[in-house]
């Protein structure tokens, strides 16, 4: 399909110093989890984006100094020479398809601990760590400014040798040495660095002109600036010292990156900001500066971008989440294609890699992270090797996602869903309070096995077994799901609740489906991600009178992963929700609960009229069963094999369904694999 000319200004060339930019899609830096310590899979995860089209691909935050060490989480590291073959890897395969590779340079003052090179971190101040770690910072001297300088210009340069295009100075997230010397809060020096904006700008300026003087020749030098940190007169904002700084350093760099800060603010959840929530914080930036200016907010739509363009708000569409969800965005809009875009649905699982330092992985996008350790491709999958039929049973993330790359692969589908409609859990979890944008989980995959004439679809179809054996597939994946369990066991009960009989118990699947509670509702979360917290919310605008009752310390505590936890909280707060942590239950009687607090096992009871259990997942496998006790008739009904996939096999995140029920579709017709079924990065021992 030719691509629709109202999106022809995305494509259009932008100059940015002395590069050019092929088009307007700038993929702006993001971590991944991958960092130092998976090198082969971050230059191939990046080498994906520049072939799906973004001009400009970036690096995540790249430590230029030891003394900036995030261990234990994977971000970039170029400290010395050594690191350069790496670097050099991820640019060669930027530029392999003709996009502009851009490096973050970061020096993270009191944010890293610094727990591998033991150096004490440079900052503004003397100050404690930013996390719940006993380490300080050394507040720096003239000396140390000075050496700071220079580690700075030598990482320019050193990134310039490994080919990168664009070398950013970092100045946002509230994560950044020059963010805290910017800051009031973290700076209140004395010195010419300290006192008037002037003055706490000064590194910044300098940290800016010492690498357009080292580098600039050649290499774009942007700046990544947090314009607003939403604290009001006690943080930098649009209204005040953030539009001042941009001021005074307007035309200084090669392009402004802008943002809000900190990170939780600058990727913020489906479930609390719309897309382009960024939008009034930044757009005063492009009336101030001549520079091109990117800006972030979870697009996806190639009108809204058209629309940010045509009015001036930025001059790049800047993407994370959405290029980790889409590698291929920009050629899907190019190619007239823009239906086929597989939309990030904000659910921030990608931010958890990061912090859970693992590689990343994407509910949308299967293959992140899988592009070098499987050869996984977003775009291209194997050609089928059989004539192979194969039945989906179940039509929720895992069955979907099969079914679409089985018949992507050539394959003949039976997709079958007891239900009226496609979906499973995807389909009532997106009905709950602010995550309608989950379901774009079904609703791309049912556009695409819709489209494929070799998937056929069987709704309102509950098979069993006996029906299984009639419908001539050669392969079977029972993809049932994992309904909540009723009798509260879980991680903290190991039995039954005691007296649950007596009051009236709902599940998380009682209350998608329908139920509605009114009176004193207890919720039990004993699950910690967010369906507790979200019950919570739903019930309490339905006119319960909630409690939210959990062993862990915090409301939903699994969010802290996913950015989310503190506004899950303050939510919850506010709209009168009655929390109570660190207890569990004891037992259940009419009318009532009693609680046992997990340190002392002290009891209080509370009123309660019914009692909501999100406790655990319970695999639903009665038609795997089954039709494995039946295994001596599959021969004769031509079935080769039986798999149960996803929450089936094991439930867990959307994510991890989805990914399951991808790897059902890849590994189909393949010799089963023995030993570890993928590439690993392993370390080189050292020669002495
Ligand atoms: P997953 O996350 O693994 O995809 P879901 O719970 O979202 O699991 O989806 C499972 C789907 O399977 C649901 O839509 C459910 O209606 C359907 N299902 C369960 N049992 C059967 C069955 N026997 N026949 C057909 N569909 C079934
Ligand atoms: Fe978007 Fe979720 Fe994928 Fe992250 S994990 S890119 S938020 S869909």
């Amino acid at each position: 399909m030719p691509r629709d000319p109202r999106y022809d200004i995305l494509f259009e060339p932008v100059k940015i110093g002395p590069k050019i930019a092929r088009n307007r899609f700038y993929q702006v830096p993001h971590c991944n989890g991958m960092g130092h310590q998976h090198p082969s899979s971050l230059a191939a995860m990046r080498g994906v984006k520049a072939e799906g089209g973004w001009a400009v691909v970036s690096t995540e935050e790249v430590e230029l100094h030891y003394s900036s060490d995030l261990s234990p989480f994977n971000e970039g590291r170029l400290w010395d020479d050594a690191d350069i073959p790496y670097h050099s890897r991820v640019v060669e395969k930027i530029h392999e398809h003709g996009s502009l590779a851009a490096i973050e340079l970061v020096y993270s003052s009191f944010h890293s601990i610094n727990n591998y090179s033991r150096e004490a971190p440079l900052s503004a101040i003397c100050r404690p760590n930013d996390s719940y770690d006993p380490t300080y910072s050394h507040a720096m001297n003239k000396a140390d400014i000075k050496a700071f300088r220079q580690w700075h210009r030598d990482a320019a340069l050193r990134a310039k040798r490994c080919g990168y295009d664009l070398i950013y100075v970092y100045c946002g997230h509230n994560l950044t040495l020059q963010s805290h010397f910017l800051s009031r809060r973290y700076n209140d020096r004395t010195d010419e660095y300290g006192g008037s904006l002037e003055n706490r700008v000064r590194l910044l300026r300098e940290t800016l002109q010492d690498t357009l003087e080292a580098v600039g020749d050649t290499c774009a030098v942007p700046i990544r600036f947090a314009v607003d940190e939403l604290l009001g007169s006690e943080g930098l904002s649009c209204e005040n010292e953030a539009r001042d700084v941009v001021e005074m350093l307007a035309e200084m760099p090669d392009l402004w990156d802008v943002n809000i800060a900190d990170w939780d603010n600058d990727s913020q959840t489906s479930r609390f900001a719309e897309s382009g929530y960024q939008e009034p914080f930044i757009s005063f930036v492009k009336k101030i500066t001549s520079k091109p200016v990117v800006g972030v907010g979870r697009y996806t739509s190639p009108d809204a971008m058209v629309k940010l363009i045509k009015s001036g708000v930025m001059d790049m569409i800047g993407a994370a989440r959405p290029s980790i969800a889409d590698p291929f965005l920009p050629k899907k809009i190019e190619e007239g294609r823009v239906e086929d875009i597989r939309e990030c649905i904000g659910c921030n699982m990608c931010v958890v890699g990061d912090h859970q330092a693992v590689p990343m992985r994407c509910t949308q996008n299967p293959t992140m992270g899988e592009e070098w350790r499987r050869d996984w491709h977003p775009e291209k999958i194997a050609k089928k090797t059989s004539d192979s039929r194969i039945l989906i049973v179940g039509a929720g993330p895992t069955g979907m996602e099969a079914a679409m790359a089985l018949g992507q692969r050539g394959y003949e589908v039976m997709l079958a869903e007891a239900t009226k409609e496609l979906g499973g859990r995807v389909r009532h979890e997106s009905r709950l309070p602010s995550l309608i944008q989950w379901g774009r989980v079904r609703d791309y995959r049912e556009y695409q096995i819709r489209q494929l004439s070799n998937v056929e679809i069987y709704l309102d179809n509950q098979l069993a077994a006996d029906d299984i054996l009639t419908l001539d597939a050669n392969h079977v994946a029972i993809a049932t799901g994992s309904p909540w369990r009723r009798d509260g066991r879980g991680r903290e009960h190991h039995h039954d609740i005691p007296g649950l009989d007596s009051n009236a118990i709902y599940t998380p699947d009682d209350i998608m489906q329908g139920a509605t509670l009114t009176g004193d509702v207890l919720v039990y979360d004993d699950e910690h991600y967010y369906m507790g917290g979200v019950l919570a919310e739903k019930l309490c605008q339905d006119g319960a009178n909630v409690t939210l009752v959990t062993p862990a310390t915090d409301v939903s505590t699994f969010t802290h992963n996913s950015l989310e936890q503190h506004r899950i909280q303050k939510q919850l707060i506010e709209m009168g929700v009655t929390i109570i942590t660190t207890h569990s239950i004891a037992s259940v009687a009419a009318d009532s609960v009693t609680l046992a607090c997990t340190y002392t096992s002290r009891e209080q009871q509370i009123a309660a009229q019914s009692v909501v259990l999100v406790t655990a997942m319970l695999p639903e496998t009665a038609v795997f069963d089954a039709l494995q006790s039946h295994s001596e008739q599959w021969a004769d009904a031509g079935i080769k094999t039986v798999d149960c996939i996803g929450d089936a096999y094991a439930p867990g995140t959307i994510a991890a369904a989805v990914w399951s029920g991808h790897r059902y579709a890849r590994e189909m017709d393949t010799e089963n694999v023995t030993g570890v079924p993928f590439k690993r990065e392993l370390i080189r021992l050292s020669s002495n």
